[in-house]
């Protein structure tokens, strides 16, 4: 169904027109330029079907009426928008459903059950979910036993020793049941997990004492336990803002894991700011835990954790840690799985740009111009990356976080078979 709201800006009392498409998300989040003064306009759609509401923090609804040759905005909270209509003056014929074109591209009603589906899920496991990530903070192995067996696990035998291999296992576990239920299945059967796994623990998962070596050897660089720990925080927060992904999420159906955008769509449920933050804290957790990676790479490659000479000169994996990322991630582009698993997440350029405020962000066009280089000749040389594409780099950051969480996972529990 789609609905028009007009819309007054409360900055420059502008009144455009929105078309807005409501389908099944009952509370989302609204990000959009004012067309006129492009200040940000923040709100959210409740809607309980038939009804539906919205409200704006800075702007008002309802009360106001549009010129005839308005601006006309398309808004929706489940699907990308194409471009092509989000400023279609004059074309109402368009217009009123700019969403069918979206039919042909992603396959709707599977990406609609698979959602709802997730959803019921979380509305009953959510909060158990968020005491299992506390009490594995805490490590309070006794209850994080109980309270997955409790909710997720009934089959667990109460004999189990309750530590923190087990621990770790379980918690991995759930958090992949709970993704995994939002996520297009073609990830689970994905190669891209198995590239990590084989490139790190297929060959040595039962070889505990290997597995205990590297445990010791790569807890002197990271403290494993404490990034599980962040990496379990960055999941959650996944889970609970979801709705604002589905978007991307719409358009991983589609295209597959590979798919590379060009400007064809605009997202409405994020602001730049918001994904920019999300994707700092992904990035930094992923960079600081690929040394773990490489450490196993090198050990089933060479049988030494510190042994990288099939790939590089350098003589240990204190070489390694020293690294910016920039050379760290031309290391890992250097193990032939380990390149294929990461791809293009860990872009040192867009790192180094957006976190050091060398971005401009254009928010109608919803474009991001960034200045990669500190060299004084090339410090005006910028490239350029859509809102839509961005958010997807940070949705497939978020799916590296979640692999790493059940890679720690599963290494634990092998620590911890007996
Ligand atoms: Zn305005």
């Amino acid at each position: 169904m789609n609905v028009r709201y007009d819309i007054k800006c409360k900055v420059c009392n502008y009144v455009f027109i929105t078309k807005v498409q409501l389908g099944y998300v009952e509370k989302a989040n609204i990000r959009l330029g004012c067309p006129k003064c492009k200040s940000l306009i923040k709100g959210t759609i409740y809607q309980n079907a038939p009804d539906y509401s919205v409200s704006f923090e800075n702007a008002e609804y309802g009360h106001v009426s549009a010129e005839a040759n308005a601006e006309i905005f398309s808004l929706s909270t489940e699907l990308p928008i194409l471009k092509q209509t989000a400023n279609a003056k004059n074309n109402f014929g368009f217009s009123l459903s700019p969403f069918i074109a979206l039919t042909g591209i992603i396959p709707l009603n599977i990406f609609r059950d698979r959602y709802l589906e997730f959803r019921n899920y979380r509305e009953k496991y959510l909060m158990s979910l968020e005491t299992l990530i506390e009490l594995t903070h805490n490590k309070k192995w006794d209850y994080v036993f109980s309270e997955a067996k409790n909710n997720f696990f009934p089959e667990l035998s109460n004999n189990l020793i309750k530590n923190k291999e087990l621990s770790f296992h379980l918690v991995s576990q759930i958090i992949r049941g709970f993704i995994n239920k939002a996520i297009p299945t073609n990830y689970e059967h994905s190669y891209t997990i198995r590239f990590l796994y084989k490139a790190t623990l297929t060959n040595i998962q039962k070889d505990k004492v290997v597995l205990d070596r590297l445990d010791t050897e790569l807890n002197t660089y990271i403290n494993v336990d404490r990034e599980f720990v962040i990496a379990l925080k960055i999941c959650l927060n996944f889970i609970i803002n979801l709705e604002s992904y589905l978007p991307v999420i719409g358009l991983s159906y589609g295209k597959g894991f590979d798919a590379v955008f060009n400007d064809e769509f605009l997202i409405t449920t994020f602001s730049f700011e918001e994904l920019r933050d999300i994707y700092k804290d992904s990035f930094e957790l992923l960079a600081r835990a690929s040394i773990v990676y490489i450490g196993f790479s090198n050990y089933l490659r060479n049988n030494d954790p510190n042994n990288f000479s099939d790939i590089s000169s350098l003589s240990n994996l204190t070489e390694f840690y020293n690294m910016n990322n920039g050379n760290k991630k031309d290391i890992i582009s250097k193990v032939p799985l380990l390149q294929k698993y990461f791809r293009s997440l860990l872009d040192s350029q867009i790192r180094n740009s957006i976190g050091h405020n060398k971005t401009e962000y254009y928010i109608v066009e919803q474009l991001i111009k960034y200045y990669p280089y500190t060299d004084l000749k090339k410090k005006d040389i910028f490239k350029e990356k859509s809102l839509v594409d961005f958010a997807y780099l940070t949705y497939l950051m978020n799916l590296c976080v979640t692999d790493l969480v059940s890679f720690i996972g599963k290494w634990n529990y092998r620590m911890g078979v007996n």
